[in-house]
């Protein structure tokens, strides 16, 4: 059992900027971090429509650090003072350190999805063909991850073509642009649109697949970035079709891992995040989802 947090005057504050935000998973993981490793720190969720001002008050309040979420991500890449190598690719953030008057932006999301995908499905990338599906920010992290990790082919699919010509770019040696059939010759596919998310208005959302589960076989790999519900349509039509399957709260618990280890210098408590995030989202065991 976690003891609850002790918020001092001297605590070291960290938080995420984004909107909507209360809902937001982050808060419940990286207090359960903080306090398994014995930490005085917090992390509390900004509600904020205003992305700038919110990143500069990182440095005006001596936050340790903020998480980004949508829709700031873009503005954050162009408010901090230097970026890391993905971050400028992808000109997104999704963590912000700060050193001194610095704000140096991260994008942990691509390596989260891969430390997800190696340790829940032992899926290496060198060499293997992968189908994304979606173009947005978490397709364009993935995409970057897969061909930076040796990937032999990344097909990109998505309903507006604009975008994944856009995120083919990214990979422009081993991306290209594809349709939703090329999911039958993967290794690996990766559903990275929000096609089969819960939805608080709409109960029929959860059942809808972004591509015809009969295409999938035994031997491929099937990740759903989607953490909400926890197994999605995607993901049982494709186990049931012999397909190895792995939902999104691994690489939600993994870039949050990542993010951790950047603030504090300190090895994560993965384990300790993703029990939290798990009793977060399981409402009968007092959640709050
Ligand atoms: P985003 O930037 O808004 O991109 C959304 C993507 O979904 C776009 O490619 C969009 O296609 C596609 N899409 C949306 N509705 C669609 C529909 N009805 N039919 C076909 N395609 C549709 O969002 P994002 O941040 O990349 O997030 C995408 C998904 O990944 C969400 O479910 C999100 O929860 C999940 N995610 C998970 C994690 C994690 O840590 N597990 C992290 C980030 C995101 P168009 O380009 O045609 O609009």
């Amino acid at each position: 059992m976690l003891s609850p947090l002790a918020v001092s005057a001297s605590t070291n504050v960290v938080g995420l900027i984004g909107h909507p935000a209360r809902h937001s998973l982050s808060p419940v993981i990286h207090n359960a971090a903080f306090a398994a490793v014995g930490l005085d720190w917090v992390f509390v969720a900004f509600e904020t429509q205003s992305g700038r001002e919110a990143v500069e008050a990182c440095r005006a309040l001596g936050l340790k650090g903020l998480s980004v979420t949508m829709p700031h991500k873009d503005v954050a890449a162009a408010t901090v003072n230097e970026l890391s190598p993905h971050a400028a690719k992808l000109n997104a953030v999704n963590c912000i350190s700060r050193n001194g008057e610095v704000l140096i932006g991260h994008n942990t999301d691509g390596a989260g999805f891969l430390e997800s995908v190696r340790t829940e499905a032992s899926f290496e990338p060198v060499g293997r063909r992968c189908v994304v599906l979606g173009a947005g920010g978490a397709a364009r992290a993935v995409i970057l991850a897969l061909a930076d990790a040796g990937a032999d082919e990344i097909v990109v699919v998505n309903r507006t073509p604009a975008s994944a010509e856009a995120a083919v770019a990214l990979a422009p040696k081993v991306a290209k642009l594809g349709a939703a059939e090329s999911v039958a010759q993967a290794d690996l596919v990766v559903n990275a649109t929000s096609v089969g998310m819960a939805h608080p208005t709409d109960p029929e959302a959860q059942a809808r697949t972004p591509v015809d589960v009969a295409l999938f076989s035994r031997g491929q790999v099937v990740v759903d970035l989607i953490y909400h519900p926890a197994t999605t349509a995607l993901m049982a039509g494709a186990a049931k079709r012999g397909a190895t399957v792995v939902g999104g709260l691994g690489m939600l618990v993994h870039q949050a891992a990542l993010a951790f280890t950047i603030w504090t210098g300190e090895p994560a408590p993965v384990a300790a995040m993703f029990d939290a995030a798990i009793r977060a989202l399981n409402p009968g065991a007092g959640g709050v989802v």
